[in-house]
């Protein structure tokens, strides 16, 4: 599973809960396009690459300054370096620019990549240069016309030649690998830092107007009924109660990722669906403490639900119907 970004998850849920001007939903679509562009090609280095090759996905590393790499894998070979696009429509690079449906895009996508690579290149020389270090921009989308017109140095992968690429970089394992994957790996993880960038901070005034409750997990709609063990919003879904607490409880920390979880705030927020005393609990059993009492507060993870509990049972989780 690839973690999304905390701004992406911080966009989804504000925009859910009725916040967010024009410039939030189109960064949000921006973002859920990019993540669902990098799992697709997850998906295809998992298919066909293989299984003891080690991938970072979204990682930040700060060599000579930060960059952000969506996928980094090491084989036997070396290290190799995907940045994925999914644009759709035609898109063209002439003259050393690009164009989009004959109206020139204002960022340079061989431009971007080749300064991440700089950081790149540096540190793969401060870990010793082990094998061979290898970029490319991959175009995922199968919707996607890419015209290259100009002749360009750095390498491109087309949709419909992703799959012989991934082959590629196996045979080349197959001839030249004789790297320690797992000692690569632990280089590579000594320059990765936290993501640098944190969405902005809400106004408590703007928080306060956000939709509270819980939204349904499906349809993010926010037509729930609250039973006892369930929760069962009117398109069908049905969710064990104690979980659409903790992913609501989740959803607050991701808003407010400012600051620690809020035993007052959190309550409000749910919309009072549990009592006092069961969110003590519920808060007791999953976050670490931080303050006690009145104004208890507990430990932010600062990310959504599945990443947070990621495969967590529930008691009531089966469906009822
Ligand atoms: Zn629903």
């Amino acid at each position: 599973m690839r973690n999304k970004t905390l701004e992406y998850q911080w966009l989804h849920i504000l925009c859910a809960r009725g916040s967010g001007d024009d410039k939030d939903v189109q960064n949000l679509k921006r973002l859920a396009a990019g993540y669902a562009g990098d799992c697709e090609f997850d998906d295809w280095l998992s298919s066909y690459g293989r299984p003891h090759w080690r991938i970072f996905k979204d990682i930040w590393i700060d060599a000579g300054g930060t960059t952000q790499i969506d996928t980094l894998l090491v084989t036997g070979e070396g290290v190799y370096v995907f940045d994925v696009k999914n644009y759709s429509g035609a898109l063209e690079y002439v003259d050393g620019k690009w164009f989009s449906g004959g109206k020139r895009l204002n960022k340079d996508i061989f431009i971007q990549l080749k300064r991440s690579m700089e950081k790149v290149n540096l540190m793969h020389y401060r870990m010793g240069r082990p094998g061979g270090l290898h970029s490319s921009i991959v175009f995922i989308n199968e919707h996607n016309d890419v015209k290259i017109v100009d002749e360009v140095d750095v390498e491109v992968m087309m949709r419909n030649d992703i799959k012989r690429k991934i082959h590629k970089i196996a045979d080349e394992e197959n001839w030249n690998g004789s790297l320690d994957i797992e000692q690569v790996a632990r280089g590579v993880e000594t320059f990765i830092i936290p993501c640098p960038y944190k969405p902005r901070e809400l106004e408590d005034a703007e928080f306060e107007r956000l939709r509270s409750g819980i939204c349904c997990a499906e349809c993010s709609g926010f037509d729930v009924a609250v039973n006892r063990y369930h929760v069962r919003c009117g398109c069908g879904h049905v969710e064990s109660k104690e979980k659409a607490v903790l992913r609501t409880i989740c959803e607050y920390g991701v808003l407010r990722h400012d600051r620690e979880l809020k035993i007052n705030e959190i309550e409000k927020f749910l919309g009072k669906v549990v009592s006092r005393r069961r969110l003590t609990e519920i808060l007791r059993k999953n976050f670490k403490l931080v303050a006690g009492g009145k104004y208890a507060r507990y430990e932010n993870p600062r990310a959504e639900y599945r990443q947070v509990f990621k495969t967590k049972k529930f008691r009531y989780e089966e469906k009822i119907s």
